[in-house]
């Protein structure tokens, strides 16, 4: 049975698959030993990506107004409403909505489609959710939107920092790298998280901090560093703003942060001591309102010390989705243009304009994706693109989106089923080919890219997503600049443009790529960048950055609660997030029976004072209320979290359990920097269902 080598399409791990057809027709997945971010382990949902294939479910041709449609139909029509709405609105009202779930290939046409021939900022992504603070953070410490580290430096760590990351169910393949680290040289781990998780099961320490107070901790540690005489005033040489966020974090930039004084001192103890350290960071420190400022407070501390950009240490941002990181190399979001390039730069947009040979790049951002929703539910966004996710579930406040999108004047949605609650409402549903069916590349946490490799044909008339973009941009009278006819012309062209992007000294460069053949493409190893290194080395390590004077910056922050207040009308503080075995809404974990068993109802978290306190028992049914929504769940009395607190999932839809949608409750409020919702510390009520 001949085996072909692809990447697992959930998180940003990016674990290689060696791929295989069964004669019964399925597909063997098996993990691939060569790839580097795994070396042949699979977490239980990689492991069940062969239960996935199946056909049940999948949308089979376009559609128009409910029916069954050609292609050349459904294209004429959508290139015809987006021109005509264009022609008469501006280009500015329509929008794109995209997602981490698309390769690079897909979503550099998407975003070359938009900022280049629509002549709008109007595309952003679901990865706006999930990386956009860390995505401002990093440009505001290092000029631009650069990882430090790489995967190898947990394995050469003396510890390691879990931030706002259930690393064991999120991340899995990672946490087994960080607990075989500490059976091979005794790394130490520590969690900072609210919830006690599994994560919490291998590590050294656990920091229950406040929801949201991770500013104020690390605002803590800077001092420490400072008292402990653990700064490295040589690569300080190099930085600058140290002085402003010392001060900051010395005056008023400590807050409550609900944690015993010892356990603060016994972290800053570990981490000023401790040479080699990675601090790890996700979705707890990135959903938030204040997020941007605790990723330059954590930052902040590695740059004061010193420790980045060297083997076993730097701060580190583990990506949620497949390809979050390939997204922002191609400027999927509403702020930022392809590999790098700053949209606030006029000789960048110049530059790129002339690679395109566009008629216009858009010289202010665009709408970010909670400011893009609302402006569809205003009518101010006539035509609306969704590709490849669902935001009438996963969006803030879902409900008042849902409701936008039924009343936008027209909406498209690419995807590979109609029963998604976004789906559902679309003008024009473009069928879609699915993971293991199509070719492209994908960038995970530690920038490698990697191949998804096509093994299955795809059912029915579906195409890849590149193929909708190009086919409409080309009805569009945009021909020659979308004449593709596959993914390997768009990576070499994306390649060609990361070259220019280098001359402009920016770190994204793989132009050693633009001229890969086909064949070279077809067989491309996993491969991390800067392919063409101008610095050479590891990023950082010299103390230089991609700020024109080339200094690093440490940034001045300071503490703020989270931005709504608990009150007697609704007194709890709502966490969300994943569990193990499930992905964003389902449409493929839901069709694997083994992994649909691990968690088979959505619920949620109470903790036993706040049961007590509210007349809620064990396993009955408890209605949610916020200023946005409603939801009714099964009730997990544990301790768990901290009183006052709740934690829900955010996988379950209108389709798989009516009253289940968690992100209805969740208030649409967002980082005044990064645009990313405050998603982990809403407020609501909690009472028995029915009283
Ligand atoms: Fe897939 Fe992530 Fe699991 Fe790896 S850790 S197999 S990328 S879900």
């Amino acid at each position: 049975m001949s085996t072909v080598r692809s990447t697992c399409p959930y998180c940003g791990v990016g674990c290689g698959v060696l791929l295989a057809r069964d004669s019964a027709g399925g597909l063997t997945v098996t993990g691939d030993p060569d790839h580097p971010a795994n070396r042949g382990r699979l977490c239980s949902k990689g492991s069940a990506l062969g239960q996935t294939v199946g056909r049940e479910g999948r949308l089979l041709v376009p559609r128009m107004g409910g029916r069954d449609t050609d292609w050349d139909s459904a294209l004429d029509h959508v290139a015809d409403r987006f021109a005509r709405t264009v022609e008469r609105h501006g280009p500015d009202s329509v929008a794109f909505y995209a997602s981490g779930q698309m390769l690079t290939e897909d979503y550099y046409v998407a975003n070359k489609f938009m900022k280049g021939f629509v002549g709008t900022a109007n595309i952003d992504t679901n990865s706006r959710l999930c990386m956009a603070s860390t995505v401002a953070g990093h440009k505001r410490a290092f000029g631009t939107d650069t990882v430090p580290g790489t995967y190898d430096d947990l394995d050469q760590a003396d510890l390691v920092v879990l931030v706002g990351s259930n690393l064991a169910w999120c991340h899995p393949i990672l946490h087994q790298r960080v607990l075989a680290a500490k059976a091979a040289r005794g790394t130490k781990i520590v969690v900072i998280d609210p919830r006690r998780t599994a994560t919490c099961d291998g590590a050294d320490l656990h920091l229950p901090l406040a929801l949201g107070s991770d500013v104020a901790l690390f605002n803590r540690l800077l001092v420490a560093i400072h008292q402990g005489d653990a700064l490295d005033r040589g690569y300080i040489a190099h930085v600058d703003g140290f002085d402003a966020a010392l001060l900051a974090a010395r005056s008023g930039g400590t807050g409550p942060t609900g944690l015993a004084p010892e356990l603060i001192t016994e972290f800053c103890r570990l981490w000023v001591r401790t040479e080699r350290v990675v601090t790890v960071f996700s979705q707890g420190v990135n959903q938030s309102s204040a997020g941007t400022d605790k990723v330059n407070a954590i930052l902040n501390c590695h740059i004061a010390t010193g420790r980045i950009g060297k083997p076993g240490m730097g701060p580190f941002s583990v990506t949620g989705q497949p390809n979050a990181m390939g997204g922002r190399e191609v400027g999927g979001l509403a702020n930022t243009l392809a590999c790098h390039l700053d949209l606030e730069n006029a000789a960048h947009r110049s530059a790129l304009r002339e690679f395109w040979d566009a008629p216009r790049i858009p010289d202010a951002p665009g709408l970010k994706a909670v400011d893009m929703f609302r402006a569809v539910a205003k009518g101010r966004i006539k035509a609306l693109w969704i590709m490849h996710t669902n935001p009438a579930v996963t969006l803030p406040e879902a409900d008042a989106v849902r409701d936008a999108i039924a009343a936008c004047d027209f909406t498209v949605v690419s995807d590979i089923t109609a029963a998604t609650d976004t789906a559902r409402l679309a003008d024009v549903l473009l069928p879609a080919s699915a993971w293991a069916e199509k070719d492209g590349t994908v960038t995970n946490s530690d920038r490698t890219i990697s191949r998804q490799r096509a093994v299955l044909a795809a059912p029915g008339d579906a195409r890849p997503d590149w193929w909708h973009i190009a086919q409409v941009a080309r009805r569009m009278g945009f021909g020659r600049a979308f004449d593709y006819d596959t993914p390997a012309e768009i990576f070499r062209e994306h390649a060609a443009l990361s070259g220019i992007a280098g001359s402009f000294g920016r770190d994204f460069d793989i132009s050693a790529l633009s001229d890969l053949s086909d064949t070279a493409y077809a067989a491309l190893p996993p491969t991390r960048w800067p392919v063409a290194a101008r610095r050479g080395g590891r990023f950082f390590a010299d103390g230089l950055s991609f700020h024109e004077n080339g200094r690093m910056r440490m940034v001045p922050v300071t503490w703020h609660a989270p931005v709504a207040d608990t009150g007697r009308r609704f007194p709890l503080r709502l966490n969300t997030g994943r569990v193990r075995d499930h992905w964003h809404t389902m449409t493929r974990t839901g069709t694997s029976p083994r992994l649909s068993a691990h968690m088979a109802e959505p619920f949620v978290e109470i903790h036993p004072k706040d049961a007590t306190a509210f007349g809620i028992a064990p396993d009955t049914l408890v209605e949610l209320t916020s200023p946005s929504g409603r939801s009714v769940l099964r009730a997990t009395i544990t301790d768990a979290g901290q009183p006052g607190t709740l934690f829900a999932p955010i996988h379950w839809t209108a389709e798989t359990a009516p009253t289940g949608r968690i992100d209805a409750l969740v208030a649409a409020m967002t980082d005044p920097v990064s645009g990313q919702p405050e998603s982990k510390a809403s407020v609501c009520a909690a009472r028995p269902f029915g009283a």
